[in-house]
């Protein structure tokens, strides 16, 4: 079976020697050696100094915290894209706060700004947009709006680490993103997250939100923190897996251009054109069929000749049961269609010729069947 990924992994020998200090020092946690390591290259590739840069357990944590240093309003509206993960969704909803769900551009399938302005009410505190499957948002459009209505704009950024935009940092978007370091992403520390941020003002209370409160100075509890530190041999993995990055994305995106030439002309299967931007770190390859039917029945023909496929996102997080008993119902049509035709195939470096001579035949043979 091709899996639909597979974890980038350094050399055994690598990652040994990387954590060998850490059985002298005996510090295996709480902002250690690696950890500021990891904090200080990711900030220099970022183009950002490190106290725009806070290191997390993991992307959800994160972004969790992202949005309780943001100093929001309680109850406030968060306007939100619903083709996302559920951790998106979640994170808005754990932290107090009210979804407000945009719909998607068809193109690209992220968050549509000529949709947002009709959504933004006296409650309304921010913008969460998702870069989705490593696309880039439609950012100085985002940008205007938050800053003509006064909302803060963040972005989870979960898919996009890895991405090279030109111009500007892509740490330099909105108030804030989050990036995912998750075992699955482009870049990993086996489970991990990042946040960056525009105001260095936020950097103290993120430490506190992932340190129970304490931060860094010892001395005080601040807010109610919990835990959500990352730990040294997490860090290390980090510092190892950097080393390999460019590789990494160049091997996607190499895999990505192959699927375009093989695939793109299939009528009755839809790919996202990343002609504007070039830079994608093709962490997914999403492909649309016509319909819901066709898009089940293709993961079913791709499994049985053993080709993994994932029907990622679905349902839309604004279909959730616990979403919709609480928020009520929204109209994201856009976003409904895409999450029933909607199928990810297998992208990581690792993939073989012949593995992707395999899915190539798969996916011809279901439209030639
Ligand atoms: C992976 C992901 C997250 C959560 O990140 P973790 O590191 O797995 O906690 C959040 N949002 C999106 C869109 C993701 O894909």
């Amino acid at each position: 079976m091709i899996p639909v990924t597979r974890s980038v992994m350094p050399a055994f020998e690598e990652y040994a020697e990387e954590i060998r200090s850490l059985w002298d020092s005996r510090w295996l946690t709480n902002m250690g050696e690696k950890h500021r390591a990891l904090e200080q290259k990711l900030a220099e590739l970022l183009g950002i100094g490190t106290d725009r840069l806070r290191l997390f357990a993991n992307g959800h944590l994160a972004l969790e915290a992202m949005l309780r240093a943001a100093d929001l309003p309680e109850g406030a509206e968060i306007i939100t894209t619903p083709f996302t993960f559920a951790s998106t969704t979640n994170a808005i909803i754990r932290c107090g706060f009210t979804p407000v769900f945009c719909d998607v551009k068809r193109e690209d399938l992220t968050i549509d700004p000529a949709k947002v302005g009709a959504l933004i009410t006296e409650r309304t505190a921010a913008i969460l947009p998702v870069h989705v499957y490593g696309g880039l948002c439609d950012v100085p459009a985002l940008e205007a709006i938050a800053e003509k209505h006064g909302l803060k704009l963040f972005f989870d950024a979960a898919h996009a680490f890895g991405d090279r935009p030109a111009g500007r940092s892509i740490a330099e978007y909105g108030d804030g993103s989050m990036f995912s370091f998750h075992a699955t992403k482009v870049f990993h520390t086996i489970e991990g997250g990042c946040v960056v941020f525009k105001d260095p003002a936020m950097g103290a209370r993120l430490d506190a939100e992932k340190n129970f409160g304490l931060g860094y100075e010892k001395d005080a509890y601040t807010v109610a923190g919990g835990n959500a530190k990352m730990n040294e041999f997490a860090a290390a993995m980090g510092l190892c897996n950097l080393r390999h990055l460019d590789d990494a994305v160049a091997a996607r995106q190499r895999i990505a251009a192959r699927f375009r030439t093989e695939l793109g002309d299939i009528p009755g299967l839809t790919i996202l054109n990343r002609e504007n931007d070039p830079g994608c770190n093709e962490i997914y390859f999403p492909v649309l069929a016509e319909t819901e039917r066709d898009r089940d029945a293709l993961a079913a023909h791709l499994q049985e000749r053993g080709v993994g496929a994932r029907k990622y996102f679905y349902p839309a997080t604004n279909e959730l049961p616990y979403v919709t008993e609480r928020f009520g119902h929204s109209e994201t049509p856009v976003a409904a269609d895409a999450s029933r035709r909607v199928l990810t195939l297998p992208i990581y470096p690792e993939l073989t010729e012949e593995e992707l001579q395999t899915i190539f035949s798969a996916v011809r043979s279901y439209f030639t069947r």
